[in-house]
């Protein structure tokens, strides 16, 4: 039987796959694994609760056999994180093509999945973690810190100096928060159960320090806001508790929301368990476990519907806390909205979300290069060089050095062709991988986050996620996914992810071109289908043909 080990992706420029194409989906899958990176390595868990890379450690050596041999012309089938076949197709195909913990939908629920996933069947694949273009918690860091910058926007007259924002969860993603915050300028608390957890943000940069009880931290966090100081403080305990404590106290709190893994009951810890019992009695009586999470959400949930009734400006941060929190018998939990709703759908409806981009070379210096050409690149976008700029300065690299920024259809395949031709120029050491989260503006359907509140009511509808996985295999990207369950929990979304290699080869620039056009493009045809002006506008000066506005 396989053992659990630590994983590294090689560096460099010599292959241990037979081609680039190959060894880019290879590396990044042990990227995900890689400690440095991987919440849970030795479990294959990478984040966002359980999300895997690999169903188990046999699973794992199978993929890495296998894509070390698969030819150009051949593709792999991962089925929830298990290889099951390679067939020959053609260069332009993907090749891998992987879909993680689909359900048919009466059997979408979380004890059927953990009955399956019990008889070794399935493994829940979370959105980056089954898709393999996981890059720590930097992936998650624009998207937050834009979040941010559009609550001080809206509330705060344009910053976070000055205000107090509390949160929960300082996991793989949720860690993020703290960083976005002080980049906003503000000052933050963050509690979470695990203290290895906040240690881990502290030692990565994310997080300023940790404090030795609720009374240390409510003083430091206070001294900052009062000076108008940026100060990100940790402490350790259970969000049920400490958000209603601090309601009580009647702490002058800003802004509040949560990145507990809420969307699984059984990683949100319920309030009375410890860390060290978590698993063991999660694992003895699920069902039960899940009551008294619920129960404790709904206490936490509770108090954020209080903190917002005192003023706050309160928000879902795409966990499913309310959905969870209802069930555990809070009546207001959708008192609050989510944050896709509140802050992000404008951006959505130019076909704008997470890009990314991982130098495979391991060299820094890549990453660099490829900083200086994407500002080059847009020089009319301002905000786009100061995310760039507080990025270099503040992000430190987890795995393979890679770097995140939000663009729209029409933005990213001048990004791709650019990182492909600085490939074949040799001006960067090696190719780069360039992919997206799936929570992205035409991959998810996703009711309680990325489609919640969609104006024209589609927000349950899932054949957008599916038609831009079929779009993204028959366009040439390197490896597409399609998931359930991620972000929000089973029986709650459906995604797709796409991978594109720019090895430097013409090949790979008419791909590029065709991928990284259409990706985004189909977040623009989702949001004009549904009626957004914004995204009908961008369609018409963009060039993106709407049959149904034809004759
Ligand atoms: P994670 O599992 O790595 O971290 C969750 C953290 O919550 C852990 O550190 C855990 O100790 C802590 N926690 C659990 N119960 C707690 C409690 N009662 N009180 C305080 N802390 C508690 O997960 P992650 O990758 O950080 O993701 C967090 C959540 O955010 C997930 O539900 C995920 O699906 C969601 N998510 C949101 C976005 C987004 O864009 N907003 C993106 C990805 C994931």
């Amino acid at each position: 039987m396989s053992k659990s080990r630590p994983v590294r992706a090689a560096r460099g420029t010599e292959l241990t796959a037979k081609s680039w194409q190959t060894e880019g989906p290879l590396r990044m899958l042990m990227n995900n694994l890689d400690p440095e990176v991987a919440e849970h390595p030795e479990n294959l868990v990478v984040y966002g609760g359980t999300g895997k890379a690999a169903r188990n450690w046999e699973a794992y050596d199978a993929i890495v056999r296998t894509l070390t041999t698969l030819e150009k012309d051949e593709t792999l089938l991962v089925q929830s994180g298990k290889p099951v076949g390679v067939f020959r197709t053609h260069e332009w195909a993907p090749r891998v093509l992987i879909a993680n913990s689909n359900l048919v939908g009466d059997w979408a629920t979380w004890p059927e999945f953990r009955r399956l996933e019990a008889l070794g069947l399935t493994m829940y694949g979370q959105m980056t973690a089954g898709s393999w273009i996981y890059i720590g918690t930097q992936g998650i860091l624009q998207g937050t810190y834009e979040t941010f910058a559009a609550v001080a926007a809206k509330r705060f007259g344009g910053t976070l100096a000055g205000t107090l924002t509390l949160t929960g969860g300082a996991g793989g993603m949720g860690g993020a928060q703290p960083l976005a915050v002080t980049m906003n300028d503000g000052a933050v608390l963050i509690v979470d159960v695990d203290e290895s957890r906040l240690r881990r943000r502290v030692e990565h940069g994310y997080l300023d320090e940790l404090a030795p009880d609720l009374d240390a931290a409510v003083a430091r966090v206070i001294q900052a806001k009062t000076e108008k100081r940026a100060l990100s403080v940790g402490v350790v305990g259970n969000a049920a508790t400490v958000f209603t404590e601090l309601l009580e106290r009647r702490v002058p709190i800003d802004i509040v929301t949560d990145q507990t893994s809420a969307h699984d009951p059984l990683a949100y810890l319920p309030e009375g368990v410890t860390v060290k019992e978590w698993h063991a009695l999660a694992d003895a009586d699920p069902a039960e476990f899940t009551e008294r999470a619920r129960a404790s959400m709904a206490r936490q949930v509770t108090a954020m519907v209080g903190f917002q009734d005192a003023g706050a400006e309160v928000f879902d941060y795409g966990n499913s806390i309310r959905a969870e929190a209802e069930l555990g018998g809070c009546t207001r939990a959708f008192d609050f909205p989510g944050f896709v709703p509140a802050y992000i759908r404008p951006l959505f409806a130019e076909g704008k979300g997470p890009f990314r981009w991982v130098a495979l070379s391991g060299d820094p210096a890549d990453i660099a290069a490829t900083d200086t050409a994407i500002v080059e690149l847009f020089p009319g976008d301002e905000h786009l060089r100061r995310w760039i700029t507080k990025a270099q300065d503040t992000v430190h690299f987890e795995g393979l050095p890679a770097r995140i920024c939000w663009l729209g259809y029409q933005e990213r395949h001048l990004a791709g062709l650019k990182f492909n031709e600085m490939v074949a120029s040799g001006e960067l050491s090696a190719p780069i991988v360039i992919g997206r989260d799936h929570l992205d503006s035409g991959s998810v359907a996703s009711p309680y986050r990325e489609t919640e509140g969609m104006k024209d009511g589609s927000d349950a509808i899932a054949d957008w996620p599916l038609l831009n996985a079929l779009l993204n295999t028959a366009s040439g990207a390197t490896w597409v996914s399609i998931h359930h369950g991620g972000g929000v929990g089973i029986g709650r979304s459906i995604h797709a992810g796409q991978v594109i290699v720019a090895d430097g080869t013409p090949l790979a620039a008419e791909k590029i071109a065709r991928v990284l056009t259409n990706d985004p493009g189909t977040g623009v045809m989702r949001h004009v289908d549904a009626g957004y002006e914004r995204a009908e506008e961008v369609a018409r000066e963009r060039g993106l043909r709407v049959p149904m506005w034809e004759s």
